[in-house]
């Protein structure tokens, strides 16, 4: 008699990879070089942590691996200037860790100083790398929103060049970005939000997991507040201006009101972690609780639990 497995056990056939081809790469340079040559059949390794799974699981066959460890974190986070000011520049190598010990990170980009404490475990932190999390562009996870939310800029190197990508343009739906094939991501340019005001709030079902719903909020002198939902849609969400703009007068009703026009505007999907409607009143709850925290934090937080 057959024996059939059992729910939610994946055939042992199914959890190894399909073969490929490995090579390492030295500089950004040569990598473009290895995914020209691979035309497109080959896919970046920097921390593996996302890919890895996926390549296992065989929801990626890449026909070969480019690893760009070698060419490292370029000193980690540095402070460079622009005709718009002080802009915080992230080399795509840079691991979890090296953010989350960075006081340069904690000053100039404090939601992304939050948010990668909040990324899976240390072995993960450890392993992970800026650019790959940006890169990967999962929904709900926490640096994609947060480079979303503080206006990041992507830097790119292809066979025709380098160009830039405004991360309103990055991120297209599930796991997919405006990188083609053959680019890599070498940097993402941050403008400093130093004493800019702003929240991290996020709904885990268990300590390091991906997030159900999380929102982030940067609120910068003379704009309107950014308000990054994940968890919501194919990609982080960026709440319009139209919803955001009862904000230049941020009453306590104010913001309850937006947290409920935000909740209104978004179209979450029910999944095997939380329904639609859950997700909805998360968005509701967090946003209200986000914009307290950033932009009235001398009003109570409890009631809005
Ligand atoms: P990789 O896995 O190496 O690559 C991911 C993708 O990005 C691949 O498609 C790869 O080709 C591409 N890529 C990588 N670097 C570049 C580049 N420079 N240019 C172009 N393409 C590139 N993440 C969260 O946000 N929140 C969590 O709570 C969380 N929990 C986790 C828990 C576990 C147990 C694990 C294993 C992972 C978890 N992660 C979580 C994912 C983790 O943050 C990954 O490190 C991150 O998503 C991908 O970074 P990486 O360097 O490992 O990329």
């Amino acid at each position: 008699m057959a024996i059939e497995p059992a729910l939610g056990v994946v055939p042992a056939a199914r959890t190894e990879p399909k073969s490929f081809e490995y090579q390492r790469a030295d500089s950004w340079e040569e990598a473009v070089e290895l995914l020209r040559i691979w035309d497109g059949e080959a896919k970046i390794i920097a921390g593996g942590q996302s890919l890895v799974p996926m390549v296992n699981l065989r929801l990626a066959q890449p026909t070969a691996l480019v690893d760009v460890n070698d060419i490292g974190d370029e000193g980690g986070p540095r402070l460079e200037y622009d005709a718009n000011g002080p802009v915080v520049v992230v080399p795509a190598l840079t691991r979890h860790t090296t953010i989350l010990e960075s006081d340069l990170i904690a000053e100039h980009c404090p939601i992304l100083h939050r948010a990668v404490g909040l990324v899976g475990n240390v072995r993960v932190r450890n392993r992970g790398t800026f650019g790959g999390s940006v890169a990967h562009a999962d929904p709900t996870a926490e640096i994609p929103c947060s480079v979303l939310s503080m206006g990041g800029t992507m830097m790119l190197r292809g066979q025709r060049g380098t160009r830039t990508v405004p991360a309103t343009e990055w991120f297209r739906t599930y796991l997919t970005t405006a990188a083609e094939p053959d680019e890599v991501l070498t940097e993402v340019r941050i403008p400093s939000a130093a004493g800019a005001s702003w929240a991290f709030e996020e709904e885990v079902r268990r300590f390091s997991d991906f997030a159900t719903v999380l929102v982030a909020v940067q609120a910068r002198a003379g704009r309107l507040p950014a308000i990054v939902l994940g968890g919501v849609a194919d990609r982080p969400f960026l709440v319009p201006d139209d919803v955001v703009d009862p904000l230049r007068n941020p009453e306590t009703e104010t913001l309850a009101a937006v947290a409920e026009s935000t909740a209104r505007s978004v179209k979450p999907e029910s999944d095997v972690h939380a329904s639609a409607e859950h997700r909805r009143r998360l968005v509701r709850v967090l946003v209200r609780r986000a914009l307290v925290h950033s932009l009235r934090p001398d009003a109570s937080r409890g009631e809005f639990r």
